[in-house]
């Protein structure tokens, strides 16, 4: 309150009245202003006993502060002051709508000159006091002016309450109006404050909750929203409140029965006309069914997608029922039939993990009855769904084994369930059963059809997998039989080559598509010949292996032959022996020649020994010397014969060096030639042609002088009737040229190329009683191959023979090249 001004109330503060005053209620503002305090002292006493406040001020200015604070039943007014006089304090009274009407009196002790009082009561004064001032006509007259206030408040109030009175009325009919059309409404239509409390409920509400209205507090929504949409909900709530933007959420409500449906939430705030949030109107609309339409298709999708993305169908299916206990049943297990037609729990999955190890413990103490009327196995045997749409305490009882279980599977809380065959086309591959433990979650035929939908797309995937896993298999089968090395071809029912892989091509050459399609006796020559004496096993049956030769061409060809029969038609598998078969031919041979070729000189050796050793005839000298000589040959035969052995030996394991250096091809066939001379048979000639300067040849010339040896020695033997052996050396091209040219047996053209094989003799029975080991032209070739030469035979096969070997003259290329061919042979 204003220091200048002092207000005492006639009631007393403690607003305690006195008999006869104003009820408080009533009790006006009376404004006293004069300058000087005694003068308010001496009107605050005389109008105490009315009963009203006084409020008393000093100057003119205080006294509009006042006006300005509060409302006045009139104002007793001092006409002279200091500043602002009491006829200037009226004018603005007057003039201000707030305290125009305020009725104002003036206190005077001026003269009653007109002039006076016509300028009060033009300044908008009622009336008149004039001291010396009577208390009695100054209560009587406030009193009146009170009296008045009093009326025209009295008056307001009773139109306010009226108007009131009347908004009231009319709220509650709109409201009601509203009530009654939001009761109406198949939603759930509810109020809130600017706060969010809740302030109504519609009828709708109560019947879905089942709640009580005393049960619908403030937060009552909390309590009906499933656990898992509370928090979002909650906070975007929260959020809205703050912000006042439309709130918008799905969530599901739990119904009266326990169980809860997909609502779509909405809610907007109302403002008033100062745009403050007065409160809110929402409303859940149910969208259950819609709801469930999208997540079971979102949940096809995605469970699709898992079974797509792998072919581990293991793997897959367990990602599925865990997809499935979560978003469409609490509980899924997936069944499978093995390969060996057994029955085992691919998968079982909950939302919670706790549970399954539970339901596992469970299996395991009372595995399920593989030959029960219902159950995975069941389906998987009948291939027809199962749906229990609500499992009820009979079914449980009848399905437990002891009252332990009763109690262990009640503790699952299974409710509802159902189960559907994964059809593959041509049996059932298994099962998947659906378990509702959600209080009032009930499957029905919707449900059904979606695990259908789902058992076939995964049945889908099995067989995809399965078909991948044999596409697979033959993949890698034909792979193997494409590198194996053993020749493998296939004839079907209708007796035609359906396969053939490349080692039959490369063993055989026949190529792949020769003979494709086509009858074996047709397209492998000389099949006729051995089909029959090759054994086909039946499937499962150890095959055996049978050696036969095959006529290809002009090539034999030793086969080691297996088949199998089988559905589809036989398979016949075969190992090229014509290697190991010339091989071991070689072996008998070289121990046929071999050991001929030994026995002879051995047995001269050992005739000439034993006649030496007698001493029962006395042996002429000259007998004695011949004998001593046919022992030295012969030796020295054995000698040759096993150096022979053991150069081809060396040849063979690529042992041998070659000494590559400068020589002269002359000087060497000179020696040779000398040597040969020593055992020259009578009718045979031996000369050399050779001009002076034959260039140097590059070789190891020990090598190359055994080479010409053994090529003269053979034209000498094989001209058992005499003749003449012509050597040439002579420079060709860059290379030497020896030719051995002999008048002997000759060669037959078609003999030509096998006289250079280890062992081969052309007339391995000696009829013309030449012996040999089929070495030397062997060892010739190789000796020759080594330092980058060739030999080569040429005969018409009648009148001698020529054997010509070119080696490279000796330049350094020559050298280098040599080099190189030795170390990389080596
Ligand atoms: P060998 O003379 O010990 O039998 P070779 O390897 O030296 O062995 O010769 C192989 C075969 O080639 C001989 O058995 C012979 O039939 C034939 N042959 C070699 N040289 C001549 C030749 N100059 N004239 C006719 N036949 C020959």
């Amino acid at each position: 309150m204003n220091d200048a001004a002092h207000s005492r109330s006639g009631a007393g503060e403690a607003g305690t009245s006195a008999p006869g005053r104003a009820p408080s209620s009533l009790r006006a503002n009376i404004l006293l202003v004069d300058d000087r305090r005694e003068n308010l002292l001496a009107l605050e006493a005389m109008l105490e006993p009315l009963g009203h406040n006084l409020v008393a001020v000093t100057s003119g200015t205080d006294a509009l502060k006042e006006l300005l604070r509060r409302d006045f039943a009139c104002v007793l007014l001092d006409v002279q002051m200091p500043e602002l006089d009491g006829f200037e304090l009226a004018e603005l009274i007057k003039q201000r709508e707030r305290s125009q009407h305020i009725p104002i009196l003036f206190v005077t002790a001026l003269s009653l000159e007109e002039r006076h009082v016509f300028r009060g009561y033009s300044a908008g004064a009622v009336d008149y006091i004039f001291k010396p001032i009577e208390p009695d006509i100054l209560r009587s007259k406030i009193a009146v002016f009170v009296d008045l206030w009093q009326k025209g408040r009295q008056l307001q109030e009773q139109a306010e309450q009226l108007h009131q009175r009347e908004l009231t009325a009319l709220a509650e009919a709109s409201e009601e109006r509203y009530r009654r059309l939001a009761d109406a409404m198949p939603q759930i239509v509810w109020t809130s404050d600017a706060n969010g409390a809740a302030t109504y409920f519609n009828r709708r509400w109560f019947e879905y909750t089942g709640m009580t209205p005393e049960e619908a507090g403030p937060n009552a929504w909390h309590a009906v929203v499933h656990p898992d949409d509370l928090p979002p909900a909650v906070g975007q709530r929260e959020g809205t409140l703050y912000t006042g933007e439309p709130y918008e959420i799905e969530y599901r409500f739990r119904r009266a029965d326990g169980s809860y449906r997909w609502h779509l939430g909405r809610a907007v705030a109302m403002r008033n006309g100062a745009g403050e949030i007065d409160y809110w109107i929402g409303t859940a609309t149910d969208i259950h069914d819609r709801k469930l339409v999208e997540l079971q298709r979102s949940f096809i999708v995605a469970a699709g997608d898992v079974l797509a993305r792998s072919l581990d169908y293991r793997e897959t299916l367990r990602v599925v029922a865990e997809l499935a206990a979560g978003e469409f049943a609490d509980w899924c297990t997936v069944h499978v039939v093995e390969t060996d037609g057994s029955i085992v729990q691919l998968a079982i999955a909950h939302r919670d993990p706790a549970q399954v190890t539970f339901a596992r413990e469970l299996q395991e103490r009372y595995p399920p009855d593989p030959a029960g009327p219902t159950g995975p196995a069941a389906v998987i045997r009948t291939g027809e769904p199962e749906l229990i749409p609500e499992i009820t305490p009979e079914m449980l009882r009848a399905s437990a084994q002891d009252d332990l279980h009763l109690e262990l599977i009640e503790q699952l809380g299974l409710r509802s369930y159902l189960c559907v065959p994964l059809k593959g086309r041509e049996r059932t591959l298994g099962a998947i059963a659906l378990v509702a433990s959600e209080p009032g979650r009930r499957f029905g035929a919707e449900d059904l059809a979606l695990a259908e939908e789902l058992g076939r797309r995964a049945a889908v995937a099995i067989e995809n997998a399965a078909l991948y896993r044999e596409a697979a298999e033959r993949a890698q089968a034909a792979r193997v039989l494409a590198t194996i090395g053993d020749g493998v071809f296939l004839v079907d029912r209708g007796g035609r080559i359906r396969l053939w892989n490349a080692a039959a091509a490369s063993v055989t050459g026949l190529d792949e598509a020769e003979v494709l399609g086509r009858r074996p006796e047709a397209a492998i020559p000389g099949w006729s010949e051995v089909a029959g004496l090759v054994p086909v096993a039946a499937t499962g049956e150890a095959a055996r292996a049978e050696n036969v030769p095959l006529q290809i061409g002009e090539r034999e060809l030793w086969l080691s032959i297996s088949a199998v029969g089988y559905e589809e038609g036989t398979v016949y598998a075969f190992r090229n022996l014509t290697e190991e078969r010339a091989f071991e031919s070689m072996r008998q041979d070289l121990v046929a020649t071999v050991s001929h070729e030994l026995r002879t000189p051995l047995a001269a050796i050992y005739g000439a020994a034993m006649t030496l050793r007698r001493d029962d005839v006395e042996l002429e000298l000259d007998l004695h010397d011949r004998l001593v000589e046919v022992i030295a040959e012969e030796a020295s035969r054995l000698a040759d014969i096993v150096n022979d052995l053991l150069l081809a030996s060396q040849l063979d394991a690529n042992t041998l060096q070659a000494r590559i250096e400068r020589c002269d091809p002359r000087e060497i066939a000179e020696q040779v030639i000398a040597a040969a001379r020593v055992h020259l048979p009578g009718n045979v000639e031996l000369a050399l042609e050779a001009p002076d300067d034959v260039p140097a040849a590059a070789a190891d010339s020990a090598q190359l002088g055994q080479v010409l040896g053994n090529l003269i020695e053979n034209a000498i033997k094989y001209s058992p009737d005499g003749g003449s052996v012509t050597v040439t050396v002579e420079p060709v091209d860059h290379r030497i040229r020896f030719a051995i040219r002999d008048s002997g047996l000759g060669i037959p053209p078609d003999e030509q190329g096998r006289i250079f094989e280890k062992f081969y003799r052309l007339d391995p029975d000696m009829s013309r009683g030449i012996g040999g080991t089929g070495l030397g032209l062997y060892i010739c070739r190789e000796l020759v191959r080594r330092i980058d030469g060739r030999i080569w035979v040429e005969s018409d096969g009648r009148s001698g023979s020529t054997f010509i070997v070119e080696i490279p003259q000796h330049t350094t290329a020559a050298t280098v090249v040599a080099h190189r061919r030795i170390s990389s042979a080596a």
